[in-house]
């Protein structure tokens, strides 16, 4: 029988819950709790049109960067651009958190604290479009290999239009309260960065936000913006399996018994039709594998093979199920080609689901097609993944991510996202991503 509450006495949980709430009122904006309000959509894009700054500037910034790209985790020379470009524009700037991470908080009266992101690294790709600005980098990564390297990803885009719409709410500061940090984070592309800022203190040295905003380039058509409510980017695992092939046991010649070239090979062409027919097909799961290593010139004898496999989820309980049909499949597979041991697998995260927060989407979705109109258009998921969500995933802090265009036609006839043709043109893209994010910002903070 449980005790009789006294005045004096409250159920743990009821004392946990105040606790919480009122370290949350201490530590973060009474902000967070209030109701969001609807902002007029034509006051937003009297504000944004009088106050963007001329984009030449960042046109430059973004071509000086695309030439100069910097692979993950080395992003010394952007990290310093970025930050001294926001000095310039008056914000108080934190530099090398979490690795090259850059922080610049705005403070402007009170109200709401809005966090803004965009990413620093490039990706170790040689890069084959002809603009006059191509990269023609080479540089030595954390692990010791030499790489070209290529903003393949369009992360100088996303950086240039973050710069462009911070620029723009400094000189309309006299039209909204709140705070603005706009944050460039490092080691994106190996989903390592988010985590590493949140890891070396960043909510110490920069206040919680109320809500996250970030937007990436992708090829959709130039000047269009898509967003959606729910998951935009899946949930993704990385594996590394080795199959291990040599002699049967009492047998002298090792290409009696496993080869684990072929067999690998077998396997990855079966998995994701297995886990398919296993799961049954509308449940949403992609077996992918990005990378084989198996041999040495030079020796005829291969021991083991290794492959890199990416599974990549929406549902948490179809994620589990999927890692268990992936890894018994492979382990089936291996005992019954008689492999001398049971394979190795390595499991690493990559990304968490990315998925839009229902109430601050709804806001900025109204505001994009009053003021985009038709370039305004439906957001698809997509298939690649993000560590955006861990910058808010302690504190429970909202966030809404969304997609601009870059290509110069129609959808599709541009390269994609990581292609070495990857090259969004320079206008109406960055006016676009500029005046997106500027919208997202003031829609909240707006006076
Ligand atoms: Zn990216």
């Amino acid at each position: 029988m449980a005790n009789p509450v006294t005045s004096s006495e409250y159920p743990s949980e009821v004392y946990g819950l105040v606790t919480k709430l009122a370290l949350e009122v201490t530590f973060r904006n009474y902000w967070c709790f209030l109701p969001l309000t609807s902002p007029d959509p034509s006051l937003l894009a009297t504000i944004v049109k009088d106050f963007r700054p001329n984009l030449t500037e960042y046109e430059d910034f973004y071509r000086h960067v695309h030439q100069n790209p910097e692979v993950s985790g080395l992003e010394l020379e952007t990290s310093d651009l970025v930050a001294s470009h926001l000095r310039r524009l008056g914000f108080d700037v934190h530099i090398n958190i979490g690795g090259h991470g850059v922080a610049g908080v705005l403070k402007n009266g009170p109200g709401r604290t809005i966090l803004i992101r965009a990413e620093l690294d490039a990706l170790p790709i040689l890069e084959q479009t002809d603009l006059p600005y191509k990269s023609t980098k080479r540089m030595i990564d954390r692990y010791g290999n030499e790489r070209p390297v290529m903003h393949a990803c369009g992360h100088d885009m996303n950086m240039a239009a973050l710069l462009g719409a911070s620029a723009l709410l400094k000189s309309a500061r006299e039209r909204w309260s709140g705070t603005l940090i706009t944050l460039f984070q490092p080691d994106e592309e190996e989903t390592g960065g988010a985590q590493a800022m949140v890891d070396d203190g960043l909510y110490s040295k920069i206040p919680i936000p109320d809500i996250m905003l970030g937007q990436h380039v992708v090829p959709l058509k130039s000047g269009q913006v898509a967003v959606k409510s729910g998951e935009v980017l899946v949930a993704a695992e990385s594996i590394h399996v080795r199959i291990i092939g040599g002699p049967c046991e009492g047998s002298i010649n090792p290409q009696l018994c496993v080869d684990p070239i072929p067999l690998s090979m077998r396997i990855i062409a079966e998995l994701e039709d297995f886990v398919h027919q296993e799961l049954g097909h509308k449940n949403d799961v992609t077996v992918a594998c990005w990378g084989f290593h198996a041999g040495l010139p030079g020796n005829d004898y291969v021991a083991f093979a290794d492959f890199l496999l990416d599974v990549k989820t929406i549902d948490p309980e179809i994620r589990l199920r999927a890692l268990d049909l992936v890894e018994r499949k492979i382990r089936d597979d291996c005992r019954a080609a008689k492999t001398p041991k049971d394979p190795v697998f390595n499991y690493s995260v990559r990304a968490p689901l990315t998925k839009n927060d229902p109430d601050v989407t709804a806001q900025i979705q109204a505001i994009f097609s009053s003021y985009f109109g038709s370039d305004s258009v439906p957001m698809e998921l997509t298939r690649a993944c993000e560590d955006f969500s861990i910058l808010g995933a302690k504190h429970d802090i909202p966030y809404t991510y969304w997609n601009f265009g870059g290509s110069a036609t129609t959808k599709g006839e541009i390269a994609t996202n990581h292609s070495p043709f990857f090259a969004p043109q320079c206008e109406p893209t960055l006016q676009a991503g500029t005046d997106a994010m500027a919208l997202a910002i003031l829609s909240f903070l707006a006076i």
